[in-house]
């Protein structure tokens, strides 16, 4: 992952549906859901799914992904 990404975000929790990030930058908690099946995700805050926060979801749930697998 991202190095840049990996220092200005991190988890907050980690829920069936969404993801929860804080932003140090911007000093704020953003959400991203998780819509549809198949992991498509929008971030709320930026109202994109290829926002950094949407990216760095990403990265958690694949990272998560083959933990489990
Ligand atoms: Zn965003």
């Amino acid at each position: 992952m991202n190095k840049e990404l990996t220092l200005r975000l991190s988890i907050v929790g980690i829920y069936d549906s969404k993801i929860m990030i804080f932003d140090i930058k911007e000093q704020k908690i953003v959400e991203v859901r998780m819509t549809g099946s198949e992991g498509s995700l929008q971030c709320l805050s930026c109202k994109s799914d290829e926002c950094l926060h949407a990216g760095f979801a990403f990265g958690i749930l694949a990272s998560k992904k083959s933990n489990t697998e």
